[in-house]
């Protein structure tokens, strides 16, 4: 079959975790961006839950200081910041600082900001700031210990479930929270039919409310577990076929924007099964080649929309001090004809916690 190549604006991955500071074997911001560049990405913004948590400007500093340093090629770093200080939910990080700082939005991604005065305070403070506010929706209460949806494998292995309602408590509260302060609103990795289905009405109503799908969870299927393996485990969990059906008509319709919620782990932390070991997998080097083949091959979406989708749709949750910096971006281009196998192993990523090795698809980034 001969090859397409396609080009676009550049894309943008508004979800990804480095870890540095905290655990450079697993990330450093160089073989990130280095991974983000194989992945096609001209630009990403990285999640504050590092140790320290990224809650004051100097971590911003710390983090573009990093990203100099991987050269003037590399893909456009932008920092995510805290919403609370320590991302421990009791008290509204200095907001105002961080947009001085260039925060691309404020996020405590990792954790839900469980207490509804500091929200509401931060969301009020946020949208008169004009900066998105984006929450893990996943509420403590209702996620108490559970590891995985309900599905065959939880059965047989007795492992605890989180509900759906852990992710639709959690969105229902902020968006009454939106609708209350007109603060711009962004569910991260929504996973359930149900969550899918609150933010459609939200937006129908008119809320500034966007969402985002990762590749895994429209790819990958609780009902089909390949048995203990922790590559499997995210935070939110996979959910059901169903889920999975919703969340691709979702994007498909324009509801959803995609993001890979690109997490590395060093392979200690991958390999205590499911109940034990950390949350999430890396996404940079495959989230092109995957979510092409789901929407664009199975679903039938057109490769504009399906672009869009990592393009102008994730620039519209970006601070304008943060989306005025994607003016160097790079183009993002692709080859679409040949089919091609997925190598962990030759990853630019300093992390190998990824469940697709040996998968195909004809979509690859070109270089
Ligand atoms: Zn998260």
């Amino acid at each position: 079959m001969a090859t397409t190549i396609r080009t676009f604006p550049g894309f943008i991955d508004v979800h990804v975790h480095f870890r540095d500071p905290g655990v450079p074997e697993a990330e450093t911001t160089a073989s990130g961006l280095a991974a983000a560049a194989r992945g096609g990405f001209a630009a990403v913004v990285t999640m504050p839950n590092m140790t320290p948590a990224c809650d004051s400007p100097e971590w911003i500093a710390y983090q573009r200081d990093a990203a100099r340093s991987a050269g003037p090629d590399a893909p456009i770093l932008l920092p995510s910041a805290c919403i609370t200080k320590g991302r421990l939910g009791h008290e509204v990080a200095d907001l105002e600082a961080l947009a001085e700082a260039g925060a691309a939005f404020f996020t405590d991604d990792g954790s839900y900001v469980a207490d509804d005065r500091v929200m509401e305070e931060a969301m009020r403070r946020a949208a008169g700031l004009g900066i998105c506010i984006c929450e893990h929706a996943m509420d403590p209460k209702e996620v108490k210990d559970g590891v995985i949806r309900d599905c065959d494998l939880a059965r047989r292995r007795h492992l605890s479930v989180i509900p759906v309602s852990a992710e639709t408590v959690a969105i229902r509260r902020d968006l009454s929270i939106c609708r209350a302060t007109g603060c711009r609103l962004h569910i991260q990795h929504i996973s359930t039919a149900e969550g899918v289905e609150l933010v459609r009405a939200a937006q129908k109503e008119g809320l500034p409310v966007t969402a985002e799908a990762t590749p895994h969870h429209l790819l990958l299927s609780c009902e089909r577990l390949p048995g203990d393996d922790a590559n499997y485990k995210m935070a939110p969990p996979l959910g059901n076929d169903e889920d999975r059906a919703e969340l691709r008509r979702a994007v498909k319709d324009g509801v959803l924007m995609f993001a890979t919620d690109h997490a590395p782990h060093p392979a200690a932390k991958k390999s205590l099964g499911f109940e034990a070991s950390a949350n999430g997998i890396i996404g940079l080097e495959t989230a092109i080649p995957l979510t092409w083949m789901a929407m664009v091959e199975d679903e039938g979406m057109s490769p504009e929309a399906w672009a869009e989708a990592w393009w102008k749709m994730p620039r519209s949750i970006l601070s304008p001090r943060a989306a005025k910096r994607l003016e160097a971006a790079r183009k993002t281009t692709v080859e679409v004809g040949e089919w091609r196998v997925m190598e962990v192993a030759k990853f630019a990523s300093l992390s190998r916690n990824c469940p697709y090795d040996g998968m195909e698809s004809v979509c690859w980034p070109k270089i």
